[in-house]
C-alpha cells in the first residue's frame, strides 16, 4: 500500500500518518504545514472516514485546513459537479477560505472554485457557475438565491461545511442557511466549524448532522503569549481611558472593539477630535467602504481600527501588537476570540479591557473560561504622559482600475520604480478589486508616487491616482 492507513488509536502528529495522496502530501509540505494543529489531528482522521463533525477553536487554529483537506480528499476532479459547498457568514470571509482551498488545491489539478458572494454582481457569478466549479465558498444569501433560480446545482454535493457557524447565527442566516441545506443531498457529509459553542449552535447541529464526533480544542491562551491587562474605570470616561490606553502603550497598531455599532462611530468621532486618526469598522458600512477600511487597516496606512466583532471576524491581521476592550463582550468566548487576535504566530501581544465595576462578573467569567486568575489595575498606573501620534508610516493610493482591467501588482510596482526615484521597498500591499487598485507607499514618497502614475502610463495605459483618506 502507497498510503498509510488510519490507526485511530494513536494521536495524528505529522500529515505523513494520514491517508491522504502524495500529491497532496507534498503540497502540504510545500506550504510549510507539516505538524497538524490540534484541531486538524482531531478531526482530520473523523473527516476522512466520512463522518459528520462539530468543531470547537479558536481563530487562528487551522480549522480552514481541516475542512479544506478533508473535502479535497474525497473529491472527484473528474466529475464536473459541485461536490462541496462551504458556507461563510461575510465576504471576507468566503475570500479567505476560497484562497486557502486554491492553495491545498493546487495538489489536485484542475478544482474549480468559485466564490458566490451578496454585494458581487450575478453577471460574473453566472458565468463562472456554467464552468461546473467543483467547489463553492458563498454567504447564504446569495447561495440561496442561486439555489432558488437553478443557476447552482448542489444535487450531488458530498461535503457541506458551515464554518464560523456561530456568528452566522449572530447575523441571523439560520433561515436561509436551513433552506440552503434543504436543496443538498442527505447524503452529505456535514462539518460544523465554530470558535464558540453557544447552545443555538447544538440545536443546529442536531437538525443538520447525523451523529456527529464532537471536538473541542481547549481555548485558552497561553499567560506568555498574550498580556492580558483589566482596567477597573471609577472616575475616568471610558473615552478617557482609551485615550490613556494609547497614551501609556504606543501601539504600532491597535484594535478597538465595541459591543454596538454606533459606539464604534461615535468613538472614532472621538478620537479624531483628540488628533488620533482611526477608522469604523461594522456591519451597516457598505461593502466598498469595509474593503477600504480593511484596505487601509492592514497595508499600515491607519494604525487604530474601532470594530464590532462581526466587522472584524475574518480580519486576519499579522502581529496585532495590541487589542483594546471598551466593553466585555457578554460572552468570555467572545472576549477569547477577540484577544486571539493578537500574540498570534508566537509573538508576545497585549490585551487591555476596560470595564465598569457593575461589569465585574464579566471577568469573573472569563476568569473561570481561561482558567486562570486575572489581576485588576487602577488607570492611574497607566503612564500618559506622552502625547500619541497617530500617524501611520503608509499612505494609501487609489487607481482606477482593477482585476478586469487586467492590471496586476506588478504593472503597478513595475510603474512606481521603473525610474529609480521611488525604492522598492517603499512600496506596499497592493490590493486589487474588479475596477479598482490600492497600494500603499510610503508617506514620504506620496506626491511623488500620484505624479508617477497620474503622468505616467502603466501598461501602456492611462490611469488616475488619488490619496485615499
Ligand atoms: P481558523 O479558521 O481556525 O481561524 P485558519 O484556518 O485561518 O484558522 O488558519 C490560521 C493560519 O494557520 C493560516 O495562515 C493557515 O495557513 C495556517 N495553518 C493552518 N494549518 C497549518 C499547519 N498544519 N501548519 C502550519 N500552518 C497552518
Ligand atoms: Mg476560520
Amino acid at each position: 500500500m502507497s498510503t498509510p492507513s488510519l490507526n485511530q488509536s494513536e494521536p495524528c502528529r505529522s500529515f505523513i500518518q494520514l491517508p491522504l495522496s502524495e500529491a497532496m502530501q507534498s503540497n502540504l509540505n510545500a506550504l510549510g504545514y507539516h505538524e497538524l494543529t490540534p484541531i486538524q489531528a482531531q478531526c482530520l482522521p473523523e473527516i476522512i472516514n466520512k463522518k459528520d463533525v462539530i468543531a470547537q477553536a479558536k481563530t487562528g487554529s487551522g480549522k480552514t485546513a481541516t475542512f479544506g483537506i478533508g473535502l479535497l480528499h474525497s473529491l472527484k476532479p473528474q466529475i464536473f459537479q459541485t461536490q462541496a459547498l462551504v458556507i461563510c457568514p461575510t465576504r471576507e470571509l468566503a475570500e479567505q477560505v476560497c484562497n486557502e482551498l486554491r492553495r491545498l488545491a493546487r495538489a489536485v489539478p484542475n478544482t474549480k472554485i468559485i466564490t458566490l458572494c451578496g454585494g458581487k454582481a450575478m453577471a460574473g457569478q453566472l458565468a463562472s457557475l456554467e464552468k461546473n466549479p467543483h467547489i463553492v465558498v458563498g454567504t447564504p444569501g446569495r447561495l440561496l438565491q442561486h439555489l432558488e433560480k437553478n443557476t447552482l446545482d448542489v444535487s450531488q454535493l458530498a461535503t457541506l461545511v458551515l464554518d464560523e457557524a456561530d456568528r452566522m447565527l449572530d447575523m441571523g442566516f439560520l433561515n436561509d442557511i436551513e433552506q440552503v441545506i434543504a436543496k443538498t443531498p442527505s447524503s452529505r457529509q456535514t462539518l460544523l466549524f465554530s470558535a464558540t459553542y453557544p447552545d443555538d449552535i447544538k440545536k443546529v447541529s442536531r437538525s443538520v448532522q447525523k451523529n456527529p464526533v464532537d471536538i473541542k480544542v481547549e481555548s485558552v491562551h497561553q499567560e506568555t503569549q498574550i498580556q492580558q491587562h483589566f482596567y477597573a474605570l471609577k472616575t475616568h470616561s471610558k473615552e478617557q481611558a482609551l485615550l490613556a490606553v494609547l497614551k501609556h502603550y504606543q501601539p504600532t497598531s491597535a484594535v478597538v472593539f465595541c459591543n454596538r455599532k454606533q459606539q464604534c462611530d461615535d468613538l472614532t468621532q472621538f478620537l479624531g477630535q483628540n488628533g488620533i486618526s482611526a477608522k469604523s469598522l461594522h456591519g451597516d458600512l457598505e461593502q466598498n467602504d469595509r474593503d477600504r477600511v480593511l484596505v487601509q487597516f492592514t497595508n499600515n496606512s491607519c494604525r487604530i481600527l474601532v470594530a464590532t466583532d462581526v466587522a472584524a471576524r475574518g480580519l486576519d491581521i499579522k502581529e496585532l501588537p495590541l487589542v483594546i476592550n471598551m466593553d466585555l463582550p457578554h460572552e468570555p468566548e467572545v472576549y477569547l476570540h477577540r484577544i486571539g487576535r493578537t500574540g498570534r504566530a508566537g509573538s508576545v501581544g497585549t490585551a487591555v479591557s476596560l470595564f465598569e465595576p457593575a461589569d465585574t462578573p464579566k471577568v469573573i467569567a472569563i476568569e473561570n473560561v481561561s482558567k486562570q486568575a486575572l489581576p485588576i489595575n487602577d488607570l492611574s498606573t497607566l503612564n500618559a504622559a506622552q502625547p500619541f501620534n497617530s500617524e501611520a508610516t503608509m499612505v494609501t493610493l487609489c487607481i482606477n482600475g482593477g482585476r478586469k482591467d487586467k492590471l496586476r501588482a506588478g504593472d503597478i510596482l513595475g510603474a512606481l520604480t521603473a525610474k529609480q526615484t521611488i525604492a522598492g521597498d517603499a512600496i506596499g500591499k497592493i490590493d486589487r478589486f474588479d475596477r479598482l487598485t490600492y497600494v500603499a507607499v510610503d508617506r514620504a514618497v506620496r506626491d511623488q508616487a500620484l505624479k508617477l502614475l497620474n503622468n505616467g502610463k502603466v501598461k501602456g495605459r492611462q490611469f488616475k491616482a488619488r490619496v485615499v483618506n
